[in-house]
């Protein structure tokens, strides 16, 4: 029943998923992390084999390719579609927010106080059409060095942002994501994250998630206390050029 892909996949979702067990190990934690894979660039066939093997996190950082392969999927296998749960991982433009709530299981790049009411709204009108829609669960997305064109609050806006977002009635405040910089090193960026959290959640007992870590710094990630990594290449291979 194997393809090659398939196989390929299945090594190297099981390899990462022992690197996430050694980090853990390492850093003496025994709780569940969540591994949303991060499917961007690659088609739905992959997404399809990923759910096929016990997938259930699937990442998107692009609104339009993420809306195409959700309907893809629903159309291959409403079953199996119903077993994955979309994150939407990337920068959203506010005029894209509305749209993004009609297929999103949970969006960890909110950034503003505009794309939370977008979401807040497309939420709200999916509600009004059936009864078995709960609040999206969503994280804020922290700029680290307040470069806000890489996407992010800067912490300063954080807290404002945070209790805005606690007010919307179909939002749920998750925690925090973080995209470290290029600059310098990432175990000091995930620190400091790690920081900013913790604030976060003491000002929000729910905010729980601190979504963080990558293909290449998982164990950095986990070290500082990560509850879900979002994790492409080490599973999927190089992105295809597009
Ligand atoms: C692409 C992407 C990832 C996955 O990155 P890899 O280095 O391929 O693991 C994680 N988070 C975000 C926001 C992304 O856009």
């Amino acid at each position: 029943m194997t393809d090659p892909r398939t196989e390929e996949l299945a090594s190297r979702l099981a390899a990462t998923r022992e690197r996430l067990d050694a980090a853990l190990a390492a850093a003496g934690r025994t709780d569940e992390v969540d591994l949303v894979v991060v499917t961007k660039f690659h088609p739905v066939d992959d997404v399809i084999r990923l759910a096929r093997l016990g997938v259930r996190d699937v990442g998107e950082n692009r609104v339009q390719e993420a809306a195409a392969k959700v309907a893809d999927l629903a159309a291959a296998d409403a079953g199996l579609a119903s077993s994955v749960r979309w994150n939407m991982v990337g920068n959203i433009q506010s005029n894209k927010a509305t749209a993004v709530a009609g297929w999103a299981d949970r969006v960890h790049s909110v950034h503003s106080a505009k794309v939370a009411g977008g979401l807040d709204r497309g939420r709200a009108r999916l509600a009004d059409e059936r009864d078995d829609v709960p609040p999206l669960p969503v994280l804020l997305q922290l700029s680290l060095d307040g470069d806000t064109s890489r996407g992010g609050v800067s912490r300063e806006d954080l807290p404002a942002l945070a209790d805005h977002v606690a007010g919307l009635a179909h939002l749920t405040l998750s925690g925090l994501m973080v995209v470290p910089p290029l600059e310098g090193d990432a175990a000091a960026h995930f620190a400091d994250a790690a920081e900013v959290a913790e604030g976060l959640r003491r000002a929000h007992p729910g905010a729980i998630g601190f979504s963080a870590g990558m293909s290449g710094d998982i164990e950095a990630a986990i070290a500082a206390g990560s509850t879900c990594v979002r994790v492409g290449t080490a599973i999927l291979g190089p992105r295809p050029v597009v």
